[in-house]
């Protein structure tokens, strides 16, 4: 008799450790709350499903904030992703960042084809189950047949985190743990609020490109969007952290020019040029760059050493993270000290956690789907040894 092994979650992470326990010779049942599986997963490919980077490992695990995941990514990281992907026929490329997306850029046919890998290791695949609670290894599922407890060898958690509750990750699970082993959820790669004045109305939706920004002692270089709401993109996204802090945001908007170049630029004579234009011909200053600058500092220097120090410094104060609900993954869940080296619940014994769950922190950019498979197939491995032990 197989031993059985029972997932809770159907998105990336658990559907990684579903595929590893049945790799092992488990008989896996999971348990999904949506009507269908990988939601958020689909929503990531809706602008191109960036899966992970390819970059040197150390310069990979730089980008991650959390005390366990360097082993578990050593042992499964974007090399590891590229090869199942590649395997399930989503074939990828390397874009020129070395960020790692499918050829087709979408989730869809990636998730079918897993999703049929899965029914021929005869995983039993299961939606409208809600977890409701373990009671040591029998799980309390609200199904539509009614509240049915499933009794299993392991349990592999991996519920999401708290941000787009309309896609699964509502972070309700969290009501039925012990308050002791989590740590309060916080939105991270997050866009931000600003209230534009309205001399920024025509640059809604417009990219800047170039740029540098910094907060609470983080740094980021890429493009953000303004928006009606505020700022979007990945650039603003990695100083979640800092923003959540500060309320500021510091621009350099010339970073590949250091302060001396800008003020030798601005030295030369205006000649009868306006401002706007002295910048736009000495410096190439975008429009949007410019009224961005106007924005922050209000009445421009025209002394050029103190205009290179704006324009290499530009503060926005006020600016919050949007809400919880909105951001692309949050921090908080799981805390690392309840948990073993094999993402095994210290205090609960067999039951094991994967993916966004867990209390850890990565920028965008394929960082959040590379540690949700690998932490996928570090439980589900686990998992099976714990089971078949
Ligand atoms: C707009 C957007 C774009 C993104 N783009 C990218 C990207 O390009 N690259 C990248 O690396 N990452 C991206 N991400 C992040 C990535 O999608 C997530 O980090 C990843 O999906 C988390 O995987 P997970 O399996 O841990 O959780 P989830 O994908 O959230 O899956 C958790 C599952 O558990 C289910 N569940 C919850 N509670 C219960 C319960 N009580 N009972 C049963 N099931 C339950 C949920 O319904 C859900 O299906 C993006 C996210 C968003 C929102």
């Amino acid at each position: 008799m197989k031993k059985h092994a029972l997932v809770i979650g159907g998105g990336p992470a658990g559907l990684m450790a579903a595929e590893t326990m049945a790799q092992r010779g488990l008989r896996v049942t999971i348990a999904e709350a949506k009507p269908t599986f990988g939601r958020k997963f689909l929503m990531a490919g809706k602008s191109g499903l960036n899966l992970t980077k390819d970059e040197a490992i150390d310069r990979f695990l730089s980008n991650y904030d959390g005390p366990q995941l360097a082993q578990i990514l050593q042992a499964f990281g974007p090399q590891q992703v590229m090869d199942w992907a590649n395997a399930l026929g989503g074939e990828v490329f390397v874009g020129s960042s070395g960020r790692v997306f499918p050829k087709v850029m979408k989730a869809s046919p990636l998730l079918r084809a897993w999703l049929s890998r899965l029914d021929g290791l005869e995983v039993v695949r299961n939606v409208n189950w809600r977890w409701m609670r373990n009671d040591n290894l029998t799980a309390i599922v609200d199904t539509p047949d009614g509240v049915r407890n499933i009794a299993a060898d392991v349990i592999v958690m991996a519920m999401g985190g708290a941000s787009w509750s309309r896609l699964g990750a509502d972070g309700k699970w969290t009501q039925a743990i012990d308050a002791s082993v989590l740590v309060p959820f916080a939105p991270s790669n997050s866009a931000v609020s600003f209230a534009w004045s309205s001399h920024m109305d025509k640059f809604m939706g417009h990219p800047v490109k170039s740029i540098s920004m910094s907060s609470g002692g983080m740094t980021s270089q890429g493009e953000i969007v303004l928006s009606k709401k505020g700022i979007e993109g990945g650039g603003i996204y990695s100083l979640s952290c800092g923003i959540r802090e500060t309320g500021e945001v510091t621009f350099d908007l010339l970073p590949d020019w250091d302060r001396a170049k800008v003020t030798a630029a601005l030295s030369r004579p205006m000649g009868r040029n306006s401002l706007s234009n002295h910048l736009r011909k000495t410096l190439h200053l975008s429009p949007v760059k410019l009224a961005l600058l106007r924005e922050i500092v209000g009445d421009l220097p025209r002394d050029p050493k103190e205009l290179a120090h704006v324009i290499k410094t530009a503060k926005l104060s006020g600016v919050a993270l949007r809400p919880m609900d909105e951001a692309i993954s949050t921090v908080g869940g799981i805390a690392w000290d309840a948990l073993d080296d094999t993402l095994m619940l210290k205090r609960h014994q067999g039951v094991f956690c994967a993916g966004e769950m867990m209390d850890w922190d990565a920028p965008t950019g394929g960082y959040l789907l590379t540690a949700c498979l690998s932490t996928g197939a570090w439980a589900g491995s686990a998992a099976a040894d714990w089971a078949l032990k």
